[in-house]
């Protein structure tokens, strides 16, 4: 039987205009209703396809966030609210590269089942979806890195595109389960997966209620339930996906590069101190199975730091270093 076309298959699967917009809102909360799991999809290139477009209603969440940033202007500020959204900022911003990146994309490090789960839930708490999702999408990354394949390439397809764009398209919201097989194993992450509003909303309330209550016994904080949701909430996680996506976008344009690999990945000193330490991303492309990024020792990188401390307290094993022939190469 001849191989259909992945874009004429959507073309034809697409529901009605009311199906389509339930479809939509359904998946706001449910991210396995009616998925499209074709198995096929990997090997289409990224320009050929039709399901490339921005899926506006998909996306409103997405930029509901950003507005909501706005009521800043309504809530006002005060030092408890800023701190909230600095320490969630770097809690999250370690989740992220250490157990989205390092750990789920590329199994640089073992950790207990259990701290799995919890760090599965503070990345969840990042509104970067669920941890398979993220992890199979970055490993398409290096495998394709900056060829048509690639889902984010800001070579070929430009600055938004690879910053923001590709993740808003229906291409970009399946999750591909061949490539994150080892992980999809563990039932309460493909619940994660799932279901990834369920960790974000959790946070919100919590930060309103701790708000609420702040606001009643300790007046003088100046703060509300209000304004702990807004900065962090939304301020913090705004700026937290900002930051980690410009290693997608700029530290593919900007920077320099140590290695010559087959893609544009540079290193950027600014984006690593921005994201702790992903911003040595020639350094991880050209090795991406070391724990640690910066493979001299001023090449700051908090993640590994951070790493170092949690497998000292004994909660992680085996980080896996850079090896010396690595260490060795000269620019
Ligand atoms: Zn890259
Ligand atoms: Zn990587």
């Amino acid at each position: 039987m001849p191989e259909q076309s992945p874009a004429r298959s959507v073309s034809r699967a697409r529901p009605a205009a009311g199906a389509w917009a339930a479809q939509a809102l359904r998946r706001w909360f449910d991210t396995g209703a009616d998925t499209d799991s074709r198995a096929d999809r990997d090997s289409t290139p990224v320009a050929d396809r039709s399901d490339t477009r921005i899926d506006w209603l998909r996306a409103a969440p997405f930029i509901a966030l950003h507005l909501a940033c706005l009521a800043v202007l309504w809530v006002g500020a005060s030092r408890v609210a800023l701190a909230v959204a600095a320490i969630l900022y770097a809690v999250r911003m370690f989740a992220i590269t250490a157990f989205y990146h390092r750990y789920f994309a590329h199994r640089t490090f073992r950790t207990s089942r259990a701290l799995q789960f919890v760090f599965a839930c503070l990345g969840a708490s990042c509104v970067q979806r669920g941890p398979l999702w993220w992890a199979a999408h970055h490993r398409r990354h290096h495998s394709y890195a900056d060829t048509e394949r690639d889902p984010h390439s800001p070579r070929l397809q430009g600055f938004l595109w690879s910053h923001m764009g590709w993740f808003l398209t229906p291409q970009g919201f399946r999750t591909d389960w061949k490539r994150i097989s080892d992980f999809a194993r563990y039932p309460e992450l493909r619940w994660l997966d799932r279901y990834d509003v369920v960790v974000p909303v959790a946070l919100g309330a919590i930060l309103y209620l701790l708000g609420t209550l702040l606001a009643w016994r300790a007046p003088r904080l100046g703060t509300s339930g209000g304004q702990l949701l807004t900065w962090g909430l939304c301020v913090s996680t705004v700026v937290l996906f900002h930051a980690t996506v410009t290693i997608n976008s700029l530290c593919h344009r900007f920077g320099t590069r140590r290695f010559q690999t087959h893609d544009d990945s540079r290193n950027n000193p600014w984006l690593a101190l921005l994201t702790f330490g992903e911003g040595w991303h020639n350094n991880h492309h050209y090795f991406p199975g070391s724990a640690r990024q910066g493979f001299r020792w001023w090449e700051v990188d908090l993640t590994y730091y951070g790493l170092q401390l949690l497998e000292t307290l004994g909660l992680v094993q085996g980080l896996k270093p850079v090896p010396a022939r690595v260490l060795r190469t000269r620019a």
